[in-house]
C-alpha cells in the first residue's frame, strides 16, 4: 500500500501499516507529549513498521520517551539564553541562528529542540520576521544566518524566497546556510520553485542536511541532493550519533559515503544532546570518539565529519573527537597513524619561533 498523506497521530500510524494497533493502545501518553508527524516517503520505508529498524527507530513513538533523567533539560542546548529577540539565537559573535518557523516534515524521536518544534509552536508573524531581519542588520558583526526551526524548507517557496532575498540585502550577510530535514524525509518538496528560491545575488547560500543512516538516502533523496547541487548550492550534512541507529562504524562508513557520493560533505556528527526522553538513544563520549577513531582508517578524508559536543547551558559546540599527537614543544610529540602505531616528532629547534 502505498501512502499518501503524512500521518500525524497514532491512528494514522496504524492507518498506514506502520504501528499495530496493539502498540497505539501504549503509547497514548507519549503521543499527547510529543507530536508524531512521519512522511508518505518514509511510511513507505519504514522497515515494514519494525520499531527497531534504523528509520522506526527515528520516527516511531517509543514508550521509552516518557523516562525523563534529572540530567535532561528541555533547552539542552541553553537556546533560550542567547535569544535577544524573537526567532533569533546569537551565542557566536558572527553568527546567527534565524528560526522562522517550529513545523518540521518528521517529528524526529530524539530532536534536541522536542519541547519547541511541533503543530502547536507558530511560525513568525510578518512583524516579528521584520523585527529579527532588522536585529541582523543592525549588526555588522554578523556573517552568517542560520535558518533552522522547525525546518526552513517547511516555508512556502515564496516566503523563504523573501527571507533570502531580504538577507541577499544586507552587504554584512555573506553566507546563508539552511539545516533542513527535507531532502532526506520528503523529497518530492524539492522542487524547481523551492529550488530558486534558495538563489541569491550576492551571499552564499549553502543547505546541510540532517541524514542519520545510509537507508535515509533513497533514490528520491538522491535526486532531490543532486538538483540543489546541481542549482551551485554547496551541501554539507549533520548527523545525530543515536544508539541502535547508526553507532556502528559499519554503518557509519556506510553513510558518509553515501552523503559524499551524492555531493554533501559531512560536516558534523553531534553527540545525541540531553533532550528529554532521549536516554535510550545516547551513547557514551567514549564509544563516539572510538567510532571516530575506527573510521580514519576506514574511509577518505572527504568522509570525515568533526565530532562534537553541544555543551548544555548554551556554551556552544566543542570537538570531542579522539586525539592523535601527544607532548609538548619541550619534550617533542608523539604522532599515532591510521592503524594505531606511534611514531616520535621532533620538538621545535632550540632558538626557533
Ligand atoms: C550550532 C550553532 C551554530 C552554528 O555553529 P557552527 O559550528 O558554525 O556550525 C550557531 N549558533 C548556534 C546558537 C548554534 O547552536
Ligand atoms: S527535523 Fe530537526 S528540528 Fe525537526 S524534529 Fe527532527 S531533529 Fe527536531
Amino acid at each position: 500500500m502505498k501512502s499518501t498523506a503524512t500521518a500525524r497521530s497514532l491512528d494514522g500510524l496504524v492507518a498506514a501499516g506502520a504501528l499495530a494497533p496493539e502498540r497505539a493502545a501504549a503509547l497514548g501518553r507519549v503521543a499527547e507529549r510529543y507530536a508524531i508527524a512521519v512522511t508518505p516517503h518514509l511510511l513507505d520505508r519504514l522497515d515494514g513498521g519494525d520499531p527497531a529498524g534504523p528509520l522506526g527507530r527515528q520516527y516511531l513513538p517509543s514508550e521509552q520517551e516518557l523516562e525523563i533523567r534529572p540530567e535532561e533539560l528541555a533547552d539542552p542546548i541553553g537556546d533560550d539564553a542567547h535569544s535577544p529577540v524573537k526567532g533569533i539565537v546569537h551565542r557566536y559573535p558572527d553568527r546567527v541562528l534565524l528560526k522562522a518557523l517550529h513545523a518540521c516534515p518528521v517529528y524526529c524521536r530524539f530532536c534536541f529542540r522536542r519541547e519547541m518544534v511541533g503543530p502547536g509552536g507558530d511560525a513568525l508573524d510578518p512583524a516579528e520576521l521584520a523585527a529579527a531581519l532588522d536585529y541582523i542588520r543592525a549588526r555588522e558583526e554578523v556573517w552568517e544566518v542560520i535558518l533552522t526551526g522547525g525546518d526552513p524548507l517547511m516555508l512556502a517557496p515564496r516566503r523563504l524566497a523573501g527571507i533570502v532575498a531580504g538577507l541577499d540585502a544586507v552587504p554584512h550577510v555573506g553566507v546563508v546556510r539552511l539545516h533542513s530535514r527535507v531532502p532526506v524525509a520528503d523529497p518530492g518538496r524539492i522542487d524547481d520553485a523551492v529550488v530558486a528560491a534558495l538563489k541569491a545575488s550576492d551571499t552564499a547560500v549553502w543547505l546541510a542536511v540532517h541524514c542519520n543512516h545510509p537507508d535515509e538516502l533513497t533514490a528520491e533523496a538522491r535526486s532531490a541532493l543532486a538538483r540543489i547541487a546541481d542549482a551551485g548550492i554547496p551541501l554539507v550534512s549533520q548527523t545525530v550519533l543515536l544508539r541502535g541507529v547508526n553507532d556502528d562504524a559499519a554503518v557509519l562508513e556506510a553513510l558518509f559515503r553515501a552523503l559524499v557520493r551524492a555531493r554533501v560533505k559531512p560536516y558534523y556528527l553531534h553527540h545525541g544532546d540531553l533532550a528529554p526522553g532521549t536516554a535510550h538513544f545516547r551513547t557514551d563520549p567514549a564509544r563516539g570518539r572510538e567510532l571516530v577513531r575506527s573510521l580514519r582508517g576506514r574511509v577518505s578524508g572527504l568522509c570525515q565529519p568533526t565530532y562534537v559536543l553541544d555543551i548544555p547551558g548554551g556554551h556552544g559546540k566543542a570537538p570531542i573527537g579522539p586525539d592523535y599527537l601527544e607532548g609538548d614543544a619541550e619534550a617533542g610529540y608523539v604522532v599515532e597513524d591510521y592503524r594505531g602505531n606511534r611514531h616520535a616528532y621532533p620538538p621545535k629547534p632550540p632558538g626557533g619561533a
